[in-house]
């Protein structure tokens, strides 16, 4: 499969279409980003890859992070995590507060912001020192020792989370979160504010496309049931109210951020990370999902 070729006329397909979306606002650092940046990244299990745009810019990852506090809390503690979250598409959106009360405080699933609160509950009760253990399982999984948190982000994300705040504290009257709620949310404020590049993201989530492996060195990081399951949950609930669509159009697990990237991954072939700060009405990047859409469709390549 010539992925060059296709990604690079999907490019500059999608570059010239008429930009819809805004970038996130409620997070007043993220504004600041150029919205014209776009760039692509693909990783193969067999070691090709290619970038084209702005593949080699940092941005912030933000609830793409989410897959990775839920990959260390799954390593840690296996199927007892289920305990406290669902598995089931939450059909609302990614900061909804409506359905916690009817399901008394406990979440969806791990990738709405409740139930990735929660997994950085279970994360702070189980690490010594959570925001430096996590960092480390993330530059081990990309064997990158720069990955790194952006203050000015987590601390511009502190100074207006309103919302997660609320949702934390809720959960907590449900006693579904054990720690002190302002030291859980710091944590999940840290973890979202992980920064990037599109090469560094697809490289980093191989190990989803490769039955839970690194690819570099062989190294499991979970089991293959494991990795199968949290592509399923990407599958099912990566996009929130918008999981189906992504799954109509793209065909892929995947996981998108508010920063305007989204990783998708074919499993046994490869992991892709887009970056275009413009978001549609549900929050996931507008040329981010376009591009995913023609190239698998270019490519004649989906898990369908
Ligand atoms: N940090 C963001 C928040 O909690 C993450 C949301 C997202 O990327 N969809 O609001």
């Amino acid at each position: 499969m010539n992925y060059k070729h296709i990604i690079a006329e999907v490019y500059q397909e999608v570059k010239n279409i008429e930009e819809k979306g805004q970038s996130a606002s409620y997070i007043p650092e993220l504004s600041k980003v150029n919205s014209e940046n776009f760039g692509i990244h693909i990783s193969t299990v067999d070691n090709f890859d290619f970038g084209i745009g702005n593949y080699n810019e940092k941005f912030s990852i933000q609830s793409i992070a989410k897959v990775l506090s839920l990959s260390l809390a799954y390593k840690l503690l296996g199927e007892k995590i289920w305990e406290r979250l669902g598995v089931e598409p939450s059909g609302t959106s990614f900061n909804s507060l409506v359905q916690l009360e009817v399901d008394n405080g406990i979440p969806r699933n791990p990738f709405i912001n409740a139930g990735a609160i929660v997994i950085s509950d279970i994360l702070v009760s189980h690490l010594e020192n959570p925001k430096e253990d996590f960092l480390e399982f993330v530059r081990t999984l990309s064997d990158n020792p720069d990955l790194s948190y952006s203050d000015k982000i987590s601390a511009s994300e502190k100074s207006t989370g309103h919302r997660n705040i609320a949702i934390c504290n809720f959960m907590k009257s449900y006693g579904n979160i054990l720690n002190d709620p302002s030291e859980v949310l710091d944590f999940y404020f840290d973890l979202c504010s992980l920064e990037m590049t599109c090469k560094e993201l697809s490289k980093l989530f191989l190990f989803l496309a490769n039955g839970g492996c690194k690819v570099v060195d062989n190294k499991r990081i979970l089991t293959k049931s494991q990795s199968k399951r949290i592509n399923a949950l990407m599958q099912t609930c990566g996009f929130y109210d918008e999981s189906g669509e992504f799954a109509f159009k793209v065909g892929l697990p995947g996981k998108s951020g508010i920063g305007g990237g989204i990783v998708a991954i074919h499993p046994n072939q490869y992991a892709i990370a887009v970056w275009s700060p413009k978001l549609n009405k549900k929050g996931n990047s507008y040329k981010g999902m376009r591009f995913l859409e023609e190239f698998t469709t270019k490519s004649e390549q989906s898990i369908f």
